[in-house]
């Protein structure tokens, strides 16, 4: 049973406050379809638990998660907050709904804008991503290595691009907040954040074998391939202990 205080509207629930779309990737695909047709702007965003605690003492992230399109759940925790809430759901990944979406836009003609990573790997990830889904139209690529004060200016030399889809791999908060700034000027139909997802395309990262991924062990994998992302493995602690100690209002 989903009880009154989780369900914000149709179709978020609230996992620590922050509301999350109760999608599968079926779902999450074809809502972002209908999104990049809807002749708006959106931002997209794979919330991972992670994400969740940054959001706790970062308000701007948090109303950028409430007032996103879609919100989908990235990380076991995620799902494991939902499950707490009384809803069965599968991870909905940053990696998996991107390649998803490249199938999607090389189907349907849409134009692909992939920004993020250090320099070159957008373009090592773009190569790869012509030889996954032939005929896919990628209109540009730029890197993600610029100060927030050169927003502006990035967002003007990709707004010529025109991009349906804007992807976005710079890490949460940052890459959200890019999106959210220049979406005036840029005006992508979907802006969707993505982390590591352009290093993994590169050849630069790999995932974690599947039975890794099976144990739920991925993190311990690029902990060990990447000691940078110990500050981020240490926030699972703590959102499990905010999940467990959440008060019933
Ligand atoms: N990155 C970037 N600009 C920055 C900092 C990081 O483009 O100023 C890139 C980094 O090279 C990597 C991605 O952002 O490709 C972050 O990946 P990570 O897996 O840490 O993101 P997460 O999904 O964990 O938030």
């Amino acid at each position: 049973m989903v009880t009154e205080r989780h369900q914000i509207d149709g179709e978020r629930i609230s996992v620590l406050g922050i509301p999350v779309s109760n999608v599968n990737m079926d779902r999450a695909v074809d809502l972002i379809d209908q999104l990049v047709q809807s002749g708006d702007s959106h931002i997209v965003t794979t919330a991972d638990s992670s994400g969740i605690v940054i959001a706790k003492s970062d308000p701007e992230l948090t109303t950028i998660y409430k007032e996103a399109s879609l919100v989908t759940p990235d990380s076991y925790g995620v799902v494991w907050g939902l499950k707490k809430a009384g809803i069965r759901a599968d991870r909905v990944t940053g990696v998996d709904l991107v390649d998803r979406l490249f199938k999607l836009s090389a189907e349907k003609g849409y134009r692909v804008f992939l920004l993020g990573a250090e320099p070159g790997i957008a373009d090592a990830a773009a190569e790869r991503i012509r030889l996954l889904h032939p005929g896919i139209n990628i209109v540009g690529t730029h890197h993600g290595y610029f100060p927030a004060t050169d927003d502006e200016f990035v967002a003007q030399e990709v707004a010529p691009h025109k991009p349906d889809i804007l992807i976005v791999a710079m890490g949460i908060p940052r890459q959200e907040k890019f999106i959210t700034h220049t979406m005036p000027i840029i005006k992508a139909k979907v802006g969707i954040g993505v982390g590591g997802t352009l290093d993994v395309y590169s050849g630069r990262a790999k995932r974690a074998p599947k039975l890794i991924q099976k144990m739920r062990m991925e993190w311990l994998w690029r902990v060990i391939l990447n000691p940078k992302k110990l500050t981020k493995t240490m926030m699972l602690p703590r959102f499990a202990w905010m999940l467990l100690t959440e008060k019933k209002k």
